[in-house]
């Protein structure tokens, strides 16, 4: 099963991936994972990538399809994969066909977690973090027991910077703007499904569940 997984911040495809390896025991690729863990680790790769993640830029095509190549090669893979956060640009989802091309392994689906925009800024500026264990609640939709402390800890919950209405919409502009030409591609090739990611988390599931089973 060779899967792309495609949201905007706040849709729900952390969540929706976890599901999904944890019943197709299939490996998770982020790259954006991939590229924090070499950061921690100070390899070369690490060092290359920090300055772009730093600014919020992406990382070059080039390193970025040179991880993803040697990745989809190890022998976990065999089964299938769930690409999260890649391919973020043409050259790389051309790239990604190229690749799975020669390793004659084609792709099934890109599933699309797909949420309004105004209901994504609700979900974002809503979201409070613990910074003591990380665990996220929202205002609305998922409160702690006791307003602004952690259920865990105790602890003062925090808002992320990027969290914050003003700078919300920008960031959904930028993520939309780069998303966009990628599902038209996807939807040309006919590979795109989309997901109503405006439901409850595991009745998305259900669907995005559903749709796994024509493979079966
Ligand atoms: P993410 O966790 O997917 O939001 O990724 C965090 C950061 O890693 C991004 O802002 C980029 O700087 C970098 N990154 C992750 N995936 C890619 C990609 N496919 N192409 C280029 N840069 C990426």
């Amino acid at each position: 099963m060779n899967l792309i997984l495609m949201g905007l911040p706040g849709a729900g495809k952390g969540t929706q991936a976890e599901k999904i390896v944890e019943k197709y025991q299939i490996p998770h690729i982020s790259t954006g994972d991939m590229f924090r863990s070499a950061i921690k680790e100070g390899t070369d790769l690490g060092k290359k990538a920090k300055a772009f993640m730093d600014q919020g830029e992406l990382v070059p095509d080039e390193v970025t399809i040179g991880i993803v190549k040697e990745r989809l090669q190890k022998p976990d893979c065999e089964k299938g994969f769930l690409l999260d956060g890649f391919p973020r640009t043409i050259a790389q989802a051309e790239a990604l066909e190229n690749l799975l091309k020669e390793l004659d392994s084609p792709l099934d689906y890109v599933l699309h977690v797909d949420v309004p925009q105004e209901k994504l800024v609700d979900r974002l500026t809503g979201r409070r973090v613990c910074p003591e264990c990380g665990a996220t609640y929202h205002v609305l939709y998922n409160p702690p027991k006791v307003e602004g402390k952690c259920d865990n800890d105790g602890a003062d919950l925090i808002q992320r910077e990027d969290d914050r209405p003003e700078t919300v919409s920008k960031r959904l502009e930028v993520n939309i703007a780069q998303q966009q030409p990628l599902l038209d591609f996807y939807e040309d090739k006919n590979y795109l499904v989309n997901i109503n990611g405006d439901q409850d988390i595991n009745v998305v599931f259900e669907d995005v569940d559903k749709q796994l089973q024509t493979l079966a």
